[in-house]
């Protein structure tokens, strides 16, 4: 099987949704769809754009989430792009093979009921690059 990549998301590093999600919905996005992850301890907020992207807003709910670090170290801003594929687990493994960095071993439950993984930004040019399938989906 080829292995397919579609970008699905930007994930974006927010204070509180309620600080970030303004912006978007000047563009006229909306309206916003919310879900708690706590495999990363975050509140997302999803806004869907015209080609079946997402702009996801990241709001931590506990000090130790990630991206209550990523604020404090940088502030607000781009946290990770997001890319669909149609086989998490073979690219994991085509990439481990590589010798590329992965943060995750195996893939774990994500936003909308997604297996998700990310993959080192030392390995990718600077970029925290997350991997998602719908489950299921094959
Ligand atoms: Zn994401």
């Amino acid at each position: 099987m080829k292995l397919t990549f579609e970008l699905d998301h930007i994930g974006v590093a927010v204070e509180s949704l309620e600080k970030g999600k303004p912006f978007w919905e000047t563009l006229g996005l909306g309206p916003m769809t919310t879900e708690r992850v706590d495999s990363e301890k975050v509140l997302t907020g999803f806004f869907e754009l015209g080609n079946d992207a997402r702009i996801e807003l990241l709001e931590p709910t506990h000090p130790d989430s990630p991206i209550a670090k990523y604020l404090s170290k940088r502030g607000p801003g781009i946290h990770h792009i997001c890319l669909k594929v149609n086989d998490i687990r073979a690219v994991m493994k085509a990439l481990k093979a590589q010798g590329v960095q992965l943060i995750n071993e195996e893939p774990k439950l994500g936003a909308h009921d997604c297996e998700v993984a990310f993959i080192h930004p030392k390995s990718t040019g600077g970029i925290l690059l997350e991997l998602s399938q719908p489950r299921g989906a094959k």
